[in-house]
């Protein structure tokens, strides 16, 4: 099996390493922060911005569940163009807002190259989704701009050109890049499945990159029944960390002008997590 990428790339494991804080391999920064590679990382929040109470309500949520960070899309990459496309810049401004008052880092796509500087302003991690992941220009400018990058898989890219695309980035002088598994699409995908979940790429990354590596369970699945056992599974192939779509409440899933049926409820992101960081499940009853 042919497990390589070139040789001398910046985000082999061989070549290089990141910027050693004596962590060891896992050195990605956010903001002041240096991610801890013994704890997962767990990033939540709405598919999209909806509006101003929506995205409020969920990060509370997410901060109360003990989430890392906030993810929302301000800009969506829909492919009917008809559809929902995001507030734009009043969504950034409403992340603007809900980082100011839970202090969540936040999480945030950008498709075009033109606006990296704007949503840049806002997000903490800027988002690289599936299908721009060989957009070029835009890989050159995230890594120009210098902010942590999520970078999402292509939905049809194997693992040499999802490493490259982070190569892209890496190579314009910015290392702190966390990769995203976000399934792949074959034969399951919209009959059983959104798409596949591909977790034996999970081991293969850690093999040939010192780059973390998440997954997104909800874009993976599309339902929301799923999430919670894409979570574990993730976690026990070696994932760094999840990025999960979450609503308010059973309403909002309704409701939802973007993928309110993958949604999970803040009850199950609370479990989730504490499964995830491997909380007793038996509490004291005295402190
Ligand atoms: C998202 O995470 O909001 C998203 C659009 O995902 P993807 O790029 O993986 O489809
Ligand atoms: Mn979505």
């Amino acid at each position: 099996m042919k497990r390589t990428i070139p040789a001398g790339y910046l985000v082999s494991r061989t070549a290089t390493r990141g910027p050693d804080d004596g962590l060891g391999e896992w050195t990605v920064r956010v903001g002041d922060h240096v991610l801890d590679p013994a704890c997962p990382l767990v990033i939540a929040g709405p598919c999209a911005v909806e509006s101003r109470e929506q995205t409020l309500a969920i990060a509370r949520e997410v901060r109360a569940a003990g989430g890392d960070m906030l993810r929302g899309g301000a800009y969506k990459p829909r492919t009917n163009p008809y559809s929902f496309q995001g507030l734009g810049e009043e969504g950034l401004d409403i992340l603007a807002e809900a980082k100011a008052e839970t202090g969540l880092p936040v999480v945030t796509e950008v498709m075009d190259p033109r606006l990296v500087e704007k949503v840049g302003a806002v997000a903490d991690v800027l988002q690289v989704g599936s299908r721009s992941m060989q957009n070029f220009p835009l890989l050159r400018e995230v890594g120009r701009f210098g902010k942590p990058v999520l970078l999402k898989r292509g939905y049809a890219a194997d693992l040499e050109e999802w490493l490259s695309a982070a190569e892209y980035v890496a190579r314009e002088g910015n290392r702190n890049i966390l990769l995203c598994e976000r399934g792949i699409r074959t034969f399951a995908s919209g009959a059983y499945s959104r798409n596949t979940l591909d977790l034996a790429v999970l081991a293969a990354v850690r093999e040939v990159s010192w780059l973390p590596v998440l997954v997104d369970p909800s874009h993976a699945t599309g339902d929301w029944r799923r999430v919670p056992a894409a979570c574990s599974a993730a976690l026990a192939h070696g994932a760094h960390g999840l990025l999960i779509d979450v609503v308010a409440n059973a309403e909002g899933r309704r409701t939802a002008r973007c993928d309110g049926g993958q949604g999970i409820l803040p009850s199950q992101l609370r479990r989730i997590i504490r499964e995830a960081r491997g909380e007793p499940r038996l509490r004291a009853l005295r402190p």
